[in-house]
């Protein structure tokens, strides 16, 4: 069976045709977890069948096939089992095994406060969503907020954030991640019609869903394919030259991909990480 034909013999709805939340390879639905009808966050992906929220961040299979369906556990196993495959997929490499740092723990106090000072308000939802976790108080990669990135749902890779001035950004060596993280962009998974494009995991926390980082100014091959994918592309680096120089090269690439690709330069920081809640707002409007 298909998602649609699951869906439709629960009486579940979806995102009517033409919904601005739907996008090409997902089903969009609304989410049992944070409740809110009518506004279809959730998205299912077709072919490699995983969940995911605009509130929530990546949802367990079959917990939430329990939920949506009202069935037994052993049953929501086998609807996801008769699940068909859209077979639109698209190709990554493998590398490594992904293996987290030891003794990751929720985020303490310094962690905290290192978000509060850069702006963030709702630090319990920010870690939620992008599941944000801290490394331990010692050893190489002390004092830093770990950040796992996901590719169809899964963890494949991650880096770390500094919460003091060393090395802002430290990331998993080869042998650690199952994809280079320099093929993907972070916060893919909870993107739909239109992409923000930004330099870092903060800038993409700042915005929210529909943002994605290149992990570092310059950006590859594989990456600039994914970004060409949606139709409508935000490209918002630095506003420093350097990173100005590499946000219109990558602009002048995307041009010859269907879509618009606009370049934008904050007025009120030097990045989204950096600006006022207003201008934040704005950049939010793009991708809703
Ligand atoms: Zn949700």
């Amino acid at each position: 069976v298909t998602f649609q034909e699951l869906l439709d013999s629960y009486d579940i709805d979806v995102a009517p045709e033409g919904h601005h939340h739907r996008r090409q390879g997902w089903e969009q639905l609304d989410c049992p977890s944070c409740g809110a009808m009518g506004h279809y966050r959730l998205g299912f992906h077709l072919h490699y069948k995983y969940f995911a929220c605009w509130v929530c961040g990546s949802l367990p299979l079959i917990p939430t096939l329990v939920t949506l369906t009202g069935e037994q556990w052993s049953k929501c196993v086998s609807l996801a089992a008769d699940l068909d495959v859209d077979s639109k997929r698209f190709k990554t490499k493998e590398r490594g095994n992904y293996q987290e740092p030891k003794g990751l723990t929720d985020l303490g106090a310094i962690h905290r406060s290192f978000l509060q000072l850069r702006g963030f308000k709702e630090i319990d939802k920010l870690a939620k969503l992008w599941n944000l976790k801290a490394t331990m108080p010692f050893g190489k990669l002390s004092y830093r907020i770990f950040i796992p990135i996901h590719l169809h749902g899964e963890k494949v890779s991650w880096t770390t954030r500094s919460v003091g001035d060393f090395k802002s950004y430290l990331n998993a060596e080869p042998d650690k991640e199952t994809v280079n993280h320099k093929t993907l962009l972070y916060g893919e998974d909870l993107v739909r019609h239109s992409v923000i494009v930004v330099e870092g995991p903060l800038d993409a926390w700042a915005i929210g869903p529909g943002a994605v980082a290149t992990l570092g100014v310059g950006f590859k091959l594989e990456q600039l394919k994914r970004i060409a994918r949606y139709p409508s592309r935000w490209i918002c680096f630095d506003a420093e030259p350097k990173a100005q120089e590499q946000a219109k090269k990558l602009c002048k690439a995307l041009s010859v991909f269907p879509g618009k690709t606009t370049n934008i330069v904050c007025d009120t920081g030097k990045d989204p990480s950096r600006v006022t809640e207003k201008e934040l707002g704005q950049l939010r409007k793009l991708v809703k």
